[in-house]
This record gives C-alpha cells, sequence and structure tokens, in this order.
C-alpha cells in the first residue's frame, strides 16, 4: 500500500519539501534546499505517526515554518 503525501513547495523559496523522520519518534517537513522547516511532531504509535505526518504536512502548506536566516 503506497500513500501519497501532498507536500506543497518551500514557503520561502519554492524548493521541494521533504517529510523526515528522526528517531522513530518524530517527523517535519523541511526544504531541500533552503532548510527552511516546520517544528517537530512527536509520536508514540503508528496511528499518532500519521496524524503527525498530516500536522506538519499541514504546517509547511499553510507556511508556518521556520527559518535559520537572521536578522528581520
Ligand atoms: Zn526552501
Amino acid at each position: 500500500m503506497e500513500e501519497k503525501v501532498m507536500l506543497e513547495e518551500c514557503p520561502i523559496c519554492r524548493g521541494p519539501g521533504m517529510l523526515l523522520h528522526e528517531g522513530g519518534w518524530n517527523v517535519q517537513v523541511e526544504c531541500a534546499d533552503c532548510s527552511a522547516h516546520t517544528v517537530y511532531v512527536e509520536y508514540g504509535s503508528e496511528e499518532e505517526k500519521k496524524a503527525a505526518e498530516e500536522t506538519v504536512i499541514h504546517l509547511w502548506n499553510i507556511g508556518k515554518v521556520v527559518t535559520s536566516e537572521r536578522g528581520e
């Protein structure tokens, strides 16, 4: 069974977004080009994992990302 993840382009640079799992217990979306990223969302089960993925994908798609750029 395959699932397609609908990730928009990076809200900062229009680069490709990647769904990244770390340590098997949290997930975020990060831009392959500029390293903008969403917050991490933790999960403790397969069900929570799915919900966590959906959460970070949603945050990404609405442009709620963190960048490491300095200066406001
Ligand atoms: Zn980017």
